[in-house]
């Protein structure tokens, strides 16, 4: 297998970036993957197109602990850049809708391809069946810190210094007085070599520098783990709450078999909660709610708490009524909101409404039950479909615990981590790919 500048576990969006990188700046490393192809998720994402990226990608697309973190990684590699990239290797984009760039062929094999090919042109190995399953870390060789003590002084060198007046004049201790001290420098020298351990399914390998690529927790069936997080942990990093993200929303209850009756109907709104509103599609299911604005909604949903719909967000229900009634004060209400609304979802509203009354009927108590109905429908999801449902998981390594400039942990000098097991989590619409993308790049810099 020979010498590696770095094991990369997992090949997914993030570790097959950092292989390819890698290589162009003359690295060599060695992709460890658990499925028997790198790539699955990719294949899946975007229903098999793969959203890759989003043309107006900035740090209010991603929800962390640190919104700046973001930043450092995108500016050293851009969206133009990811762009470039595939144009490179003939993949060229077409913008669907709210910037969202898929390959024009519509697959997503051949974003997978592209990396296969670079990997196998630039010799980088790529391990399947490659399960981790621990990574232990050796210490070896002699290492001699000093600290230099700087000031109006000579400098001074000392193994240990003590930040605190010490006059021990009988035991022969010196003292300099009018010593300011100004500075105080680390310095190592010696020899001294950390290696991890990779244990697996495999012979046990040593590398020097080993990146954490192993994504998050959904779609366990395709190799989804908590491997990320759990070496976080046992390496003393802190990893935030995680929770299923860009996920469908349950109702269960006296309103449950209302929604399923909805199933497969879809229609333009806008979602909101206290902290922010979005406006696409939603979808009837059978077990409550989907689509772009539920999911994305969803990162910011909290089990208990309501969300609103405005199921007209762009002309006030009550003006369109009572423009209607002028021209035809005969025509029932049902007839007017199947012409807005799907007409199942406008019988539906029976429920909660007089659907069957004529439009001069109304009263305008009905008009404000009518307002408040349309404009702020309130729903109270159970729970969400969880990790086997989520595209994405919100939270993972605190970001607080690495580098921004190369996302190497701070206080483990060798091991990096990027993609999704980082908490760095993007809105629907390529945002994940691209950070995957981004930090990619960034850790391969810096092996
Ligand atoms: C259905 C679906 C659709 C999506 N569509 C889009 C989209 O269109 N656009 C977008 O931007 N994002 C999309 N996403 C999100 C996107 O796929 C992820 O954010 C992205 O793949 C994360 O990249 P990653 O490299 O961090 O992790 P992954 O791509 O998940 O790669 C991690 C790899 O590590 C391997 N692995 C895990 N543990 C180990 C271990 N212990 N040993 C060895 N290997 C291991 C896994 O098998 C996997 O191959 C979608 C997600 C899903 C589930």
């Amino acid at each position: 297998m020979g010498e590696f500048d770095a094991i990369i576990i997992g090949g997914g969006a993030c570790g097959l970036m950092c292989a390819v990188q890698a290589g162009y700046i003359g690295k060599r490393v060695l992709i460890l993957e658990r499925n028997e192809k790198v790539g699955e998720k990719i294949l899946i994402s975007g229903g098999g197109r793969c959203n890759y990226t989003n043309l107006y990608a900035s740090e209010i697309n991603f929800i962390s602990e640190n919104e700046h973190f973001c930043l450092s990684a995108f500016a050293q590699y851009s969206v133009e850049d990811t762009i470039q990239f595939f144009e490179a290797f003939g993949i060229y984009g077409e913008e669907k809708t709210l910037g969202q760039l898929f390959p024009v062929s519509n697959k997503a094999k051949d974003i997978v391809q592209v990396f296969e090919n670079a990997c196998k042109e630039l010799g980088q190995e790529i391990l399947c069946q490659a399960l981790v399953t621990d990574i232990l870390r050796h210490e070896s060789g002699e290492f001699e810190v000093q600290y230099e003590l700087k000031g109006i002084f000579q400098s001074i060198r000392s193994k240990k210094v003590v930040i605190a007046e010490n006059a021990c004049k009988e035991l022969g201790q010196e003292i300099l007085c009018q010593a300011l001290v100004t500075d105080i420098l680390r310095h190592e020298s010696g020899e001294f070599e950390v290696q991890y351990e990779l244990k697996g399914i495999f012979q046990s390998i040593r590398s020097k520098k080993v990146v954490i690529a192993c994504g998050g927790l959904p779609i366990k069936k395709m190799g989804a783990s908590d491997f990320g997080l759990k070496v976080a942990k046992s390496f003393g990093l802190r990893v935030t709450e995680v929770a299923p993200a860009l996920v469908p929303l349950t109702i269960t209850g006296k309103d449950e078999e209302w929604y399923a009756s909805l199933s497969g109907n879809s229609m333009f709104c806008r979602v909101s909660n206290d902290y922010i509103s979005f406006e696409e599609n939603i979808l009837f299911t059978h077990w409550g709610l989907s689509g772009p604005a539920i999911l994305q909604i969803s990162s910011y949903w909290r089990p208990g708490e309501k969300i609103e719909l405005d199921l007209s967000p762009h002309e006030s229900i009550v003006e369109y009524l009572l423009n209607e009634k002028q021209i035809n004060g005969k025509r029932l209400l049902v007839h007017l909101l199947a012409e807005k609304f799907p007409r199942k979802f406008a019988d539906a509203l029976g429920k909660y409404i007089p659907i069957q009354k004529n439009l001069a009927s109304l009263t305008k108590e009905d008009l404000e039950n009518i307002d408040s109905l349309i404009h702020h429908f309130s729903v109270r999801p159970a729970g969400d479909k969880g990790y086997d449902k989520a595209e994405v998981m919100r939270g993972g390594v605190a970001t607080e615990e690495l580098s921004s400039k190369t996302l190497e942990a701070k206080k483990v000098p060798g091991l990096f981590f990027g993609g999704e097991c980082v908490d760095v989590t993007g809105w629907l619409g390529g945002f994940n790919f691209q950070w995957a993308w981004s930090s990619g790049f960034v850790i391969a810099q810096n092996l």
